[in-house]
């Protein structure tokens, strides 16, 4: 697996500071499960934000980040699995690990709810309270999304296949990052399609008025 996008260095120190809203967290520890680089940058933040407020008993850093809990162990060997872990974070059905019991273990057995022509998704559901939406998205060979922007950030990691947008392409393992400002249509891999994990902060502001018509029953 060769990553080529890497989430945006805020989320990183969101996440390293335990403040990250939990579908964007789940996103973040999906991929950082995936992705040595990630895993050792947190845990040069986690013990540089020990060190910070080292000065201050008790530290509110040590101890307290499950992702930190997690990954630790794998960043320390240099990206070799704890006992009992995948290498990858991911299930032999490419599923993320955290994810197994919210959503199965594997991606050929969810639950896919159809939301458009090659479009299906399956919503996991947040603690109560939770702000934004966290769900899985398949989107078949070739098949686009409608072109939209965004009410707010939007955090979508790859799990299989590829697509492609106006800001890149992006394959297994890779995270696009997209706040407010950004518009654009995915397009999935023409002949494998993809698979990602989607955090979104709202819904999706799309261009055209049959997208839109359609946003009610899609949730998008
Ligand atoms: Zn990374």
């Amino acid at each position: 697996m060769t990553i080529a996008h890497h989430p945006g260095l805020e989320n990183l120190m969101s996440c390293s500071a335990g403040s990250m809203p939990e579908a964007f967290a789940a996103v973040m520890a999906s991929h950082i499960g995936m992705c040595p680089v990630c895993r050792m940058e947190l845990v040069l933040m986690h013990d540089i934000g020990v060190e910070l407020f080292s000065s201050l008993a008790p530290s509110p850093l040590a101890g307290k980040i499950p992702i930190m809990a997690m990954h630790r162990a794998e960043a320390e060997t240099g990206g070799n699995a704890a006992p009992g872990r995948s290498p990858d974070g991911l299930t032999a059905g490419g599923m993320p690990v955290i994810l197994v019991q919210y959503a199965g273990d594997e991606l050929d057995k969810v639950a896919w709810r159809r939301l458009a022509p090659g479009v299906q998704h399956f919503p996991i559901a947040l603690s109560a309270g939770a702000k934004g939406n966290l769900r899985l998205l398949k989107i078949a060979a070739g098949r686009a999304i409608p072109a939209h922007g965004h009410r707010g950030s939007e955090l979508t990691l790859v799990l299989r296949g590829s697509f492609r947008d106006e800001t890149g392409l992006y394959g297994v393992g890779d995270v696009a990052d997209h706040f407010d400002e950004t518009e654009h249509q995915p397009v999935a891999d023409p002949e494998g399609g993809c698979v990602c994990l989607v955090a979104s902060e709202k819904k999706f502001r799309f261009k055209s008025v049959v997208a839109k018509l359609f946003q009610p029953f899609t949730g998008l």
